[in-house]
Order: C-alpha cells, then structure tokens, then sequence
C-alpha cells in the first residue's frame, strides 16, 4: 500500500518576503521509495539571488490572473495592501496590460488606474491625451463588453469562432487592449469552439494538404498561444517551466 506524507516548511516559510514578480518559486517533489511516496515543498531560486537581496515568494496562488482580480485577491483574501513590486505600482512597466483599455476620446493612447492599487477609487487618464475618466465609465465598458462575449454561443463550432474573432478585432480596436483579460478569455473560448474540430491535426504533418478552414484554425490557435505566451512572459519573466507548453503548442501550430 502506498502512504503519503506532506512535509510543509512552516519554520522557513514564514522568512520569505511576498512579491508578485518573485525570485524563487515552489514545487512538490515526490520521493519515491520502494513502499511509500512522500511529498517535499521545495524552494528554488528561478533568478540570479545576489548577496543581500531580499528572498521573495508569490504568496498568492494567482500569478497569471489579470491585474484587477489578482489585486483583490491580494487585498482582501491575503491582507496583502502595500506590495510595491513594479506589477502592482505600475503594471504597464512590465508589459501587464490585462486592464488597460482603448482610449474612446483620442482612439489612440491607452486608458489605465494613475494608481493601480486603489484602482476603484482611482481616476483613470489616457496615456496619450491626458483625458481622464472616472470609475464608474470604465466598469460600464467592461460590463458592456463582458455581456457582449458572454451572449455568443460557443456550440456552433467555426462560426462560434468567428464571431468570437469579430468581437476580439471590434473591441481591440475601440475598448480593449489585445492583453486585457477579456481578450484571453475571448481566445480561450475560441480554442474551446476549435478544440473537437482541430484533434485530428492538431500535430500538423507537412506531407498533408490542409484545408483553407484547418489553416484558419491554426491561424487562430497560434494567436491565442502567441497571447498567452505574451502574458506568461510578462508575470514570470524567467521561469520556462510554465511557457513550456505554450511554446510547444506555437511551435506545433507554426507548420
Ligand atoms: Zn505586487
Ligand atoms: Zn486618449
């Protein structure tokens, strides 16, 4: 019979500092011995650690959650209020853009929180014409666009798709910025309408002659990676254990 026993690092854990953009990470490592199996949380350092510098871990469980969400999940479940790592205080420095929309005065800057940590409470400005915009306007457009992508039907295959690409090129074009968390959750609801349509080939072989719609399927399964990819980059610059499979899904879908 095979036992488990969980080890926690309860006397070390408690010396890390919180950051979201960490320089070590977490994992369970099975040890297996002829009759029994044992877990150990181990610490690594995912980053160059130099002599003095503070040791940081991602105390919450949401490194590629969208900034907003991720924020309350801090705040309010973690009591974490005052991390000043570059993605709370200014996510756009490191390319987190998950809640940055489309200027609707100017069509051209980008509409973010001035402070990013009191995001509701913040006043909004468009980083091109200096335009400001209260709350309450940009939870309207979200509210707008989320009703929009919730009211397509996901069952009809292709034609679910386009109309999800059509929602994802009209709103990048007026509300939403292509990282904003609506985006990848529009592309994940199109690799979930190619998903059955795709399995057949979806590890391509050059001899085959796809059709014009298996070529649009990968097209738009590899802008999908390709976003993912992008977002994963930017929370866990250094760390190619989580880019793994996206870069295998990218690497299949460049065929
Ligand atoms: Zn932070
Ligand atoms: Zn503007």
């Amino acid at each position: 019979m095979i036992c488990f026993s969980y080890k926690l690092l309860f006397g070390t854990q408690p010396r890390f500092a919180h950051s979201c953009l960490p320089n070590t990470m977490q994992s369970l490592d099975y040890e297996l011995t002829q009759d029994s199996s044992q877990l150990r949380l181990v610490t690594r350092a995912c980053t160059t650690i130099l002599k003095k510098e503070v040791i940081t871990l991602d105390f919450s469980p949401t490194a590629f959650y969208p900034y907003l969400i991720r924020q309350r999940i801090l705040r309010h479940v973690l009591c974490i209020e005052n991390c000043v790592c570059a993605r709370c205080v200014n996510p756009a420095s490191i390319g987190d853009f998950s809640d940055h929309l489309k200027c609707s005065q100017c069509k051209d800057g980008l509409v973010s929180a001035e402070e990013p940590t009191i995001w509701s409470e913040s006043v909004w400005s468009c980083n091109s014409c200096q335009e400001e915009f209260p709350y309450s306007f940009i939870k309207k457009v979200l509210i707008d666009c989320r009703r929009e992508l919730e009211s397509i039907d996901t069952s009809r295959g292709r034609a679910s798709a386009d109309e999800l690409m059509n929602f994802i090129r009209r709103r990048s074009l007026t509300d939403l910025h292509r990282g904003h968390f609506l985006m990848l959750s529009a592309y994940n609801k199109v690799e979930t309408c190619l998903r059955s349509i795709s399995a057949g080939v979806r590890q391509p072989d050059p001899a085959t002659v796809y059709s014009r719609d298996n070529i649009q399927d990968f097209q738009r399964l590899g802008e999908y990676g390709d976003v993912v990819d992008r977002h994963v980059r930017t929370v866990r610059s250094h760390v190619d254990i989580f880019r793994g499979k996206f870069c295998l899904l990218r690497l299949l879908l460049s065929y």
